[in-house]
């Protein structure tokens, strides 16, 4: 616990009692997104994901620079999605755990790929980012609301006064879960469980919500 934090909590005056779960999106509830891309359109330099680099800003100007150098627009990629759905049992896992607590879904994806996907979850509050499109749909830029936000949002809650449980499966969620008074790895490949051996590591949703439901 950072000495910010505890400041943030010693202000709000009580040990807090109510919880809020945050939660990853792809990987977690959804497919990858720019995996499902890659595929639908043979642009193998999109298939790296947070799971293969750690720094998101160079992943994201790989992603856009190779959107644009192939010509691929927002409506390309919009039909792609428009073509999944939520991983098997996502749907049933978000709406047991949410009959139970709060739950915010924390994405770095953006708004412009991430609203289908909330409609087949039922509309669940997600905050992420927003993609810069102009009129014709190129992807001309993408836009970060700000550096770190998983973590700052954990630690926003906690101003809140609320204990939060947090889960992702990559390298852009381990500091939401280091700031979360509980963390969870899902999924997650073998080098994050390597890296983050602090954190437990679940692969079914029926594990994730005991454990969660343990910690409640
Ligand atoms: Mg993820």
């Amino acid at each position: 616990m950072s000495s910010t934090e505890s400041t943030d909590r010693a202000e709000s005056g009580e040990r807090a009692t109510q919880t809020v779960v945050t939660l990853d999106l792809e990987g977690v509830l959804i497919p990858e997104i720019w995996i499902a891309v890659a595929e639908n359109t043979g642009i193998d330099e999109l298939r790296r994901t947070t799971r293969d680099e750690p720094d998101y800003d160079v992943l994201m100007r790989e992603r856009v620079d190779a959107v644009n150098s192939n010509g691929l627009t927002i409506h390309d990629i919009q039909k792609v999605i428009a073509g999944l759905e939520p991983l098997d049992g996502a749907k049933a896992f978000l709406d047991e755990l949410r009959s139970q607590t709060q739950v915010i879904i924390l994405s770095d994806t953006f708004e412009q790929f991430a609203t289908p996907f909330m409609k087949q979850l039922g509309w669940p509050t997600i905050l992420c980012h927003e993609l810069v499109i102009d009129p014709a749909g190129n992807i001309i830029d993408y836009k970060l609301r700000q550096q770190d936000q998983k973590r700052r949002a954990v630690k926003a809650l906690h101003g809140l006064n609320y204990r939060v449980i947090a889960a992702g499966d990559s390298y852009n969620d381990t500091t939401m879960l280091s700031e979360a008074d509980h963390g969870f790895l899902f999924r997650s490949p073998g080098n994050v469980q390597a890296e983050f051996p602090q954190f437990p590591a679940l692969d079914t949703y029926a594990d994730l919500l005991a454990n969660i439901l343990a910690v409640l």
